[in-house]
């Protein structure tokens, strides 16, 4: 990804944000267990409006994929990740597992061209995306400008080397904001098993990142 933009400022611990965001970490940490999806809406409200303070350009705050390029390149972000995936075993678990079943497809793509969903307990992930991949997961606008509908969008160039998708963060955040697009854009469809692993391992990876960002004090944690 291109450099250019400078990296995220730290919120002062004393910015307004950090009221409206204890709010809704409180409601994350108030929400059973098991609500992944309730969780991880909870979570990237916070992460979103937190974001849209910290990029170095707030006239275009409002641009999610300006935010998420921030996040994604962002130094701080990209050493705690590597660093996190040395010294914490639970989130390099998590991360590998994420890896795992990259790309992450575009729920409305899927549903729109037919393609039959995947089953964990009947196909192996790899299958899945060759399948998928074989409908040509690319979507074009009004204007003819091409999307891929999935991400990270170079998942295919590492498949073809025969790589696993690069576990950094550049790689780890793109996807994780495909997964909170197709929650919010999945509609009631999107609540099967195979999207609650999804959901859950993005949550989790996107907090054990973020929750360092909170100033002491600030938050009383008890994830
Ligand atoms: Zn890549």
């Amino acid at each position: 990804m291109a450099k250019d933009d400078p990296d995220l400022r730290r919120v002062d611990p004393y910015a307004d944000i950090w009221s409206f965001a204890s709010s809704w970490v409180r409601r994350l940490h108030g929400a059973p267990e098991k609500n992944v999806m309730e969780r991880f809406i909870y979570l990237w409200v916070t992460v979103n409006a937190w974001a849209a303070m910290a990029v170095a350009d707030r006239a275009r705050n409002h641009m999610d994929t300006y935010l998420v390029h921030s996040l994604a390149i962002d130094s701080c972000f990209n050493e705690r990740f590597s660093e996190l995936l040395k010294s914490n075993i639970v989130f390099n678990q998590k991360v590998i597992r994420f890896i795992q079943l990259l790309p992450v497809f575009k729920v409305l793509w899927i549903r729109n061209v037919g393609l039959v969903g995947w089953e964990p307990d009947r196909e192996v992930r790899a299958e899945f995306v060759k399948r998928a991949r074989e409908m040509n997961p690319i979507e074009s606008d009004r204007k003819g400008n091409k999307y891929p509908a999935f991400a990270p969008v170079c998942a295919f160039r590492h498949i073809d080397r025969g790589e696993a998708v690069p576990a950094d963060w550049p790689h780890v955040i793109s996807s994780i904001y495909m997964v909170r697009c197709n929650l919010f854009h999945g509609g009631k469809d999107y609540q099967s098993e195979r999207d609650r692993i999804f959901v859950s391992l993005a949550s989790e990876i996107l907090w054990t990142m973020w929750r360092l960002e909170i100033p002491k004090g600030v938050i009383r944690e008890k994830h």
